[in-house]
């Protein structure tokens, strides 16, 4: 009998917990699109800044981009050698990308739904 009870409380747990993250998700998805720059190094998240904050990123040692008022990110300095990444010009639209091969540093557009979808696939 009692171990029936607990295999019981037990389902009721995780459904109540499967519930909860459900209910989350339908609340983020409906709360917000917005816009996010997603910095990458060398395959790993170096971290996600809102366009709507304007500022400049340093990222490690190599490259600095930036975020300008109207939400358009550009690399603005690297030491690679070809200085592609800088002569991408800026991006601003979900799904461009400034990539410095040398560095192996991305920028991406993402919006802030599709991040949690994005990390797991790079995790795998
Ligand atoms: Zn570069």
């Amino acid at each position: 009998m009692k171990k029936k009870d607990l295999f019981l409380i037990g389902i009721l747990l995780a459904a109540g917990i499967m519930g909860f993250v459900v209910f989350k998700g339908i609340q983020k998805s409906a709360s917000s699109n917005e816009q996010i720059l997603k910095i990458s190094v060398d395959g790993e998240m170096y971290g996600e800044y809102s366009l709507k904050n304007k500022q400049e990123i340093k990222i490690g040692n190599t490259n600095v981009c930036q975020i300008e008022e109207d939400g358009r990110v550009s690399m603005i300095e690297a030491d690679c050698p070809d200085h592609l990444c800088v002569k991408q010009g800026k991006i601003k639209e979900f799904g461009e990308s400034i990539v410095c091969l040398p560095n192996k540093v991305v920028l991406e557009i993402v919006t802030d739904d599709e991040k949690t979808e994005k990390i797991d696939s790079i995790a795998k």
